[in-house]
């Protein structure tokens, strides 16, 4: 076993994380015969002709047919990159531009970052030499703000476009765009689904390239009635594969790194009272955040008599291809962005996938062999419940992004902008709106300095408003801490099962003095630097090591954007000034507490709760403030609040008198609540209370 581990970590040393090595010439020439193998070699020439000859292409092929891997490398053998052009590869999820990027680096015997590079938000693996430029749609967008003919290209291939991101959306429409003034520039949409039509007709009838995938037959087994508990029922179907089944590997679809997490210690925990009676399972997580080093096990080849089981969320779908493959287990669901236009809120969920995606996910076990998917749903579930086909993100997500983009690129008329499939138009309009009382756009809806300043952000235009304002209150240097914090993806506390109550106590000194999360998070990272960004601080603390590293390469980046939109860094220790910035980018985010201990939104009538992981929670009921911001809705039993502090609600007026007016009305949620306390001298009985004051909209 030990050997085994040794030539592991070796790979890993080759591989993702030492960029300094290459390849050594024998694996050099191992993966020149391993590209050979692959369906799209064949290909080659009449995938070159077709680039040559027309403009456009869609190419259609199975996944793990060599699509993102090899078309940008056989179109640069082909010249395509003479006189330092570039050829961008652009994919929906960061873990798969990297991932793909490191592949291709070892197949072309480079140093990754050199040729061979990978752009994603908050990370750029590039250089003056890269010719190859794999980076997220998302990443592509934001180089149109700079260059806005993407001039340095040679070739753009928009891949995975069945996934149909609102950047990748919005990347279709921009392309199609420039292609008309820029005949040199060649696209490539590919796509691992067989709605190519729909591509081929938006790009005006583009020719379609079909590459027959090796593909074998799956068994689909069903569950003979619904589970309640999905998680465990995946782990017991696994286990019994495990047991019952002759070798292959298998793939398990959960839908976030918590989960995956989960299981992996169910997994531990089952397999270790097993001890020897069963042969070795290897457990294998994949998912947006897993660390660099981490991420090449999953390619390592399973040592024999070992089976591995490979935790991933719906990146394994199509995006990254793990051979071996030959039992694949399917719950059903994923997480989904939800948009509510009428409301404005968004929020992320948990929700059934659609036949297209579960036929996507069978497919993975067909690729070297006949394989088999189980299905933790039964065949009723599957054919009344799940949709056809998902719903392109463009048509349920928050569009305030998007809008802010394109208005920075010039483009005013968004009614008419080509859209593969347009968004609602309450959603367009939702989005102006936002950006309206943000102040990023005036009443004409043009694009104001303080939008102009925001759109250099690559978040969101809230938080990208709360930095913007932190100018105004002499806060930059702290508000840049907090953005970064809440920016990581991942949580800042470490809360290990057996060890929760340590755990919380830790987490609880950050939040003395009802700071609020937002101060909270400010205080970890002050905290950790002050240790000079020690990582045992961050073990005594119950502090995420991987997720604080992350945000300090945010705020460095943050803080090189601040110069760049001449915001000058300033640093303060009022705790109010700070948490007024934060309410200039996220008022809209607030909501009031009602009687029975719930949120309600100032402007709409939407029910939340405060995410039990938030300080505030540590506070006794009857203390609850009247008023919070919250930094993101997350729907799980309940919808939730996530990083949630306490404001005044006169801030609301002076901040944003456009969209909160003072009417004075008393609210009556409170005149007869004796839960209230209001401070000294009242009692909490009294009927004076001054009362909350009630907000409507005023645009
Ligand atoms: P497609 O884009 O058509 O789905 P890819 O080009 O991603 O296909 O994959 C081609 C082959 O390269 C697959 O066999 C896959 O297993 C392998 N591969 C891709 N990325 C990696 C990686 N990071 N490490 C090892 N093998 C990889
Ligand atoms: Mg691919």
């Amino acid at each position: 076993k030990k050997s085994v581990l040794l030539e592991g970590d070796q790979m890993i040393a080759n591989g993702n994380v030492d960029v300094g090595k290459v390849q050594p010439s024998h694996q050099l020439d191992k993966l020149r015969e391993e590209r050979k193998t692959l369906p799209i070699y064949t290909f080659r020439e009449r995938l070159l002709q077709d680039v040559e000859k027309n403009q456009v292409l869609i190419i259609v092929g199975e996944t793990g047919s060599g699509k993102t891997t090899q078309i940008p490398q056989y179109l640069h053998e082909a010249g395509y990159t003479k006189g330092g052009k570039k050829i961008g590869c652009t994919q929906p999820r960061r873990i798969a531009a990297m991932s793909v990027a490191a592949r291709v680096s070892q197949e072309m015997g480079v140093k990754l970052g050199h040729a061979v590079g990978y752009s994603i938000r908050f990370e750029d693996c590039t250089s003056e030499k890269t010719v190859l430029k794999y980076m997220t749609d998302g990443m592509l967008l934001r180089e149109f703000l700079v260059e806005p003919d993407l001039a340095s290209y040679s070739v753009v291939m928009v891949d995975e476009a069945h996934e149909r991101t609102l950047s990748t959306d919005v990347l279709l429409g921009l392309l199609k765009d420039i292609a008309r003034y820029r005949p040199d520039l060649k696209l490539i949409i590919s796509s691992a689904t067989l709605d190519a039509e729909k591509f081929s007709d938006f790009f005006d009838s583009a020719k379609i390239l079909r590459i027959p995938g090796r593909r074998y037959p799956v068994d689909i087994h069903y569950m003979e009635a619904p589970q309640a508990d999905y998680l465990d029922a995946a782990i017991v179907a696994a286990l019994q594969v495990h047991v019952t089944q002759p070798p292959g590997d298998i793939l398990f679809f959960l839908t976030g790194q918590e989960e995956i997490e989960t299981a992996e210690e169910i997994f531990k925990h089952r397999t270790r009272g097993l001890g020897t009676k069963i042969s070795e399972l290897i457990i294998c997580p994949i998912y947006a955040n897993l660390p660099t080093e981490l991420q090449a096990k999953i390619f390592e080849p399973t040592p024999e008599g070992a089976r591995k089981v490979v935790l991933a969320t719906n990146i394994a779908e199509t995006s990254l291809t793990i051979d071996g493959i030959k039992y694949v287990i399917d719950p059903g669901f994923s997480k989904m962005k939800s948009y509510n236009p009428r409301s404005g809120m968004e929020s992320l969920q948990v929700t059934p996938i659609s036949k297209a995606s579960s036929m996507q996910r069978a497919g993975r076990a067909g690729r070297t062999g006949h394989g088999k998917c189980f299905r933790l749903y039964t065949s009723y579930n599957y054919d009344s419940d799940l949709d056809d086909t998902t719903v392109p993100e463009v048509q349920r997500t928050n569009l305030a992004n998007v809008v802010l983009t394109l208005k920075s690129l010039g483009i005013h008329d968004l009614v008419n902008f080509e859209f593969m499939d347009p968004p609602p138009c309450e959603a367009l309009l939702k989005a102006l709106e936002l950006l309206f009382a943000l102040g990023a756009l005036n009443k004409v809806g043009e694009l104001t300095k303080v939008g102009r300043r925001m759109a250099e952000f690559p978040v969101d235009p809230m938080l990208s408003k709360m930095i913007v304002a932190s100018d105004k209150y002499k806060c930059s240097d702290e508000v840049i801490s907090i953005a970064a914090m809440l920016s990581t993806g991942s949580s800042i506390f470490y809360r290990p099962k057996d060890k929760q109550v340590h755990a919380d106590t830790a987490r609880l000194r950050f939040h003395s003095g009802n700071v609020g999360d937002h101060i909270a998070l400010l205080k970890v990272y002050n905290a950790w630097k002050e240790a000079n960004y020690s990582t045992q601080w961050c073990y005594e603390n119950y502090i995420q090591v991987r997720s604080m590293k992350r945000a300090r390469d945010i705020r460095d980046q943050l803080e090189r954007l601040l110069e760049r939109v001449e915001i000058k860094l300033s640093s303060s220790n009022d705790l109010e000034a700070i948490k007024k910035a934060v309410t200039s980018g996220f008022f809209p985010h607030c909501v009031r507490l009602q009687k029975n201990g719930s949120y309600r939104t100032i402007k709409h009538p939407h029910t939340a709760h405060i995410h039990p992981s938030s300080g505030i929670m540590a506070l006794e009921h009857h203390l609850l403030p009247r008023c919070v911001l919250y930094h993101e809705l997350v729907l799980t039993t309940k919808e939730y609040m996530r990083q949630v502090t306490e404001i005044k609600p006169e801030w609301l007026v002076e901040i944003a008198p456009h969209y909160y007016q003072l009417n004075g009305v008393v609210e009556e949620d409170y005149s007869n609540s004796k839960k209230m306390p209001r401070g000294k001298g009242r009692t909490s009985t009294s009927k004076q209370i001054p009362n909350l004051v009630d907000y409507s909209i005023c645009v």
